[in-house]
């Protein structure tokens, strides 16, 4: 049986980074279903298709001709990595991921990630819908400020432009449209376990799940 430890949050909560190394510790598979959401809305705009047209992101998430390997995506063969994770995608992804349709394209993909000897899966409805009898469900968050404090700190490292004020504004504004959307809203699961790492390091929280996971 595939063992799956489902991670949902919001954004900049620090779940791609804890998940990602829980992974590896494990030596589990490695799940980023935002990534999924992300080519879906950078390949509709590739195409001229609009993020609001269901049917039209809906047969382009399906069709999705995307390549993982470790950090780096491919989209029709061309490098991505870099374009899915600017803040205008991160809305795209967010505005597709709305659409029932959408969501639904890409549930089999997502499905097709558990495999021995198991998956670390990262996302907003990882224990709701893709994953709901995964062995552990935890939910992920951080206040917004630590979060907005997070994303600026990493802009900034990267020597881009970064407004808290902004920043702010803007993570609250997608958490939101995540948590109020009729499909798939990000809520924490009944039988998850919250762990608030607003105060905490990355490896405090990395240690925690796989306390969790041996408990
Ligand atoms: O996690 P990330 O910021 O990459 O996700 C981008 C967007 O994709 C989120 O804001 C959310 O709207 C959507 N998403 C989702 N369900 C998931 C993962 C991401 O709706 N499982």
């Amino acid at each position: 049986l595939v063992s799956i430890i489902a991670i949902d949050g919001p954004s900049a909560s620090g779940k791609g980074t804890v998940a990602q190394r829980v992974a590896e510790r494990l030596g589990f598979h490695y799940l980023d279903s935002g990534a999924l959401y992300r080519l879906a809305a950078l390949a509709a705009g590739r195409r001229g298709v609009d993020w609001d047209d269901e049917t039209g992101v809906a047969s382009v998430a399906a069709a999705l001709d995307a390549v993982f390997a470790g950090e780096r995506v491919w989209l029709d063969g061309d490098e991505v990595s870099t374009a899915i994770r600017s803040e205008a995608i991160g809305v795209g992804a967010s505005r597709v991921a709305a659409l029932p349709a959408v969501r639904a394209a890409l549930l089999a993909r997502q499905r097709a990630f558990a495999q021995m000897p198991g998956l670390v899966a990262d996302g907003r409805d990882m224990g709701s819908v893709v994953f709901p009898h995964a062995g552990l469900k935890i939910f992920l968050t951080a206040s917004a400020a630590v979060r907005a404090e997070r994303r600026y700190r990493q802009l900034i490292a990267r020597g881009e432009p970064a407004d808290l004020a902004a920043i702010t504004a803007e993570l609250e504004a997608r958490d939101a449209r995540d948590r109020d959307r009729a499909v798939a809203p990000l809520q924490q699961q009944p039988d998850a376990l919250l762990l608030d790492s607003s105060g905490m390091d990355i490896d405090s929280a990395v240690a925690q799940v796989l306390d969790w996971w041996q408990a």
